[in-house]
């Protein structure tokens, strides 16, 4: 049995840690006032959630009172259902998820031996936006629209210069689409956190996977993003066929794209279907007319 009781916080500001958890290698913040200590994401499991829970009454001599969960993926979300007692927020969408197909009960017990029946929702729900005061220090949830899931939220701590991202960015890897990203709306939501929290030089950016990075880092990979999401577009429209793009992107017509060949061939799918799903339809040439 793995230990989850060790969680290694690292000081990045005046009362902000980090942890990286195993088996997901996922980042869960920790931001301390004076009255109240708030929690970001929970690990994997309800056990890893207890785990990170007695790590933090080792740590700083008192209990977790709040939790933010980023969103509903399992290495963010699990863990809060063994942190009884607490207020927690979640996106409004994440209950859904409780409910919905997202969340096969075989699978967790394969993969992280747990009862799926175990988890909860977080008590309160944001829609938008959330101040929460943690005595002598305020802190701002933000939920910035559609992007890594169609409900991430960020958390900005203003007077340590802090923005937890979750996995709107990512920097052990290039970030995370799935069927439930939006490609249209991850680069609007990145420019709405990096905009929100001011841009500046002294911004650190704690992302869902991976170091912390600067502001820079996070207008670099929004661009990538971008990026993708054009790129993807123009062979929509073209005709261009998922199959072409795999066959250019190991071929001598390559195709510029942003990230890593095997990423592109993963992602493209769920960009596809996303392209579909807003209703964009390939460019038809006009027949030409024999003469
Ligand atoms: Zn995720």
């Amino acid at each position: 049995m793995r230990d989850f009781r060790r969680a290694p916080w690292r000081p990045v500001r005046d009362g902000v840690y980090v942890a990286t958890l195993e088996p997901a290698t996922v980042n869960v913040g920790l931001v301390v006032g004076a009255d109240a200590v708030l929690l970001i994401d929970t690990g994997s499991s309800p056990e890893q959630g207890a785990g990170l829970a007695d790590s933090v009454v080792e740590l700083l001599g008192r209990a977790i009172t709040h939790v933010v969960v980023t969103h509903w993926h399992f290495d963010h979300y699990f863990g809060l259902a063994g942190i009884p007692g607490v207020v927690s927020y979640g996106h409004e969408s994440l209950r859904a998820r409780l409910v919905g197909d997202d969340i096969d009960p075989e699978v967790i017990r394969r993969e992280l031996g747990f009862d799926a029946a175990d988890l909860v929702p977080p008590t309160d729900d944001i829609s938008v936006v959330r101040a929460i005061d943690l005595g002598g220090r305020r802190i701002e949830i933000l939920a910035p629209g559609a992007a890594h899931t169609d409900g991430d939220l960020c958390i900005y701590v203003p007077d340590a210069r802090v923005v937890f991202t979750g996995d709107l960015v990512e920097t052990s890897a290039d970030p995370a689409v799935g069927p439930d990203s939006s490609l249209a709306g991850w680069s609007m939501a990145l420019d709405g956190v990096l905009s929100g929290a001011g841009h500046a030089d002294d911004l650190l950016f704690v992302p869902g996977h991976g170091d912390p990075v600067d502001a820079m880092a996070v207008a670099e990979q929004q661009a990538a993003l971008a990026s993708m999401w054009a790129s993807a577009e123009d062979c929509f429209r073209e005709g261009v066929t998922i199959d072409d793009v795999i066959a250019d992107l190991n071929g001598p017509r390559e195709h510029a794209w942003p990230f890593a060949a095997q990423h592109v061939v993963d992602i493209l799918p769920h960009v596809y279907a996303e392209l579909r799903r807003r209703g964009v339809t390939p460019r038809r040439g006009l027949p030409i007319a024999s003469l």
